[in-house]
């Protein structure tokens, strides 16, 4: 079969020919068929090859895409439609023995350090698959993952209604955690880019207009109409550019929640002080809890016209390099990838 890998532990991915993952019939792993694989701004940085992704130089060569709906071949779930869970949790530490799988700290990551879903067929444990409604399309629960990302940060950042809501980064994450905080009764939501038309005009589909171009404009200017030159009460951060985090709490009010969901290439050298004196919270989000996989399908059944604007192209696998210079161009809002017909 045809599979997007990271064969080397440098910059590039391959599309190269394996052999099709084959499950025992006594094994807890199943075998999905996939149908759509989103690209990911992780999956860029595998292929930048960024300092955060060296962990998965072990794992090579490694099939990516992590961010799939399939149909389950074997086990008990088998002909049924399923979104899965890219976290692989150990199932032999403490907290796994004691059940509480959210507790895991020896994870895996399907599409990272094990085999992904950019291919026509993955293997992955049962219990990640989470079974899809039919009335979902496979574009929109193709962006269950990330969506379970931005209800993580919505989370964190506690009750946001009412509240005056900057998002900063208008890729896949930001667009959700804008659809949430809209949804949850923000008062206002602003979102700010670095140069991304393709996004923008996702997000103005989306129903979004309070839109700033920092490549325009500096953000405190561009936020000003919108804003009428208030602070923010709840930032997100969801660039993975440091500096951003400095500009937040500048227009963050006293006792203000900065939630930062970015995977981080650099480190950020930030002075504390002004964060100390107006008593600013400045809060990581990450993985959300097992348990939100199928309420993040629910949830899409019902803002399923807010979010079908998210997905900007549907390319064959074969087209990966087309797919991924999309994405790094910025481009694109969201690609995914389709196995081709030839590996059926
Ligand atoms: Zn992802
Ligand atoms: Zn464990």
């Amino acid at each position: 079969m045809q599979a997007l890998r990271k064969t080397r532990p440098e910059a590039g991915l391959e599309l190269v020919d394996i052999p099709a993952p084959v499950v025992e019939a006594d094994s807890s792993d199943v075998l999905v068929k996939v149908s759509a694989t989103g690209i990911c701004g992780s999956d860029l940085h595998v292929d930048d090859w960024t300092p955060s992704y060296a962990f998965i130089t072990r794992s090579i060569p490694v099939t990516i895409g992590h961010e799939f709906v399939g149909v389950a071949q074997t086990g008990p779930m088998a002909g049924r439609r399923v979104v899965v869970r890219p976290s692989v949790t150990c199932g032999i530490c403490a907290a796994c023995v004691a059940g509480d799988h959210d507790g895991c700290e020896k994870r895996r990551g399907i599409g990272m350090t094990r085999d992904g879903a950019f291919a026509p067929w993955v293997r992955v444990p049962l219990r990640n698959c989470v079974p899809v409604p039919d009335s979902l399309s496979d574009e929109l629960a193709a962006l269950t993952e990330p969506l379970t990302i931005s209800m993580q940060a919505l989370r964190i950042a506690g009750d946001v209604a009412g509240q005056r809501v900057l998002v900063m980064g208008p890729g896949t994450i930001g667009q959700g955690i804008a659809a949430l905080a809209r949804r949850a009764g923000a008062r206002q939501v602003v979102v700010s880019g670095f140069d991304d038309a393709a996004r923008f005009d996702a997000l103005r589909r989306m129903g979004f207009d309070a839109l700033v171009d920092v490549a325009a404009q500096p953000l405190a200017e561009g936020a000003r109409p919108h804003t009428g030159g208030e602070p923010f009460d709840v930032i997100f951060e969801a660039t993975g550019v440091p500096e951003t985090i400095t500009e937040s709490l500048a227009l963050l009010r006293r006792n203000g929640i900065v939630v930062v969901t970015g995977i981080h290439a650099r480190p950020l050298l930030l002075d504390l002080t002004p964060m100390v004196r107006n008593q600013q919270q400045l809060r990581g989000s990450f993985r959300p809890p097992e348990s939100d996989w199928p309420l993040a399908l629910e949830l899409m059944g019902e803002m399923d016209a807010v979010m079908r604007p998210m997905v900007s192209h549907v390319l064959p696998l074969s087209q990966a390099g087309e797919g991924f210079a999309l994405a790094h161009a910025k481009a694109a809002s969201k690609v995914l990838l389709k196995p081709d017909a030839r590996d059926e």
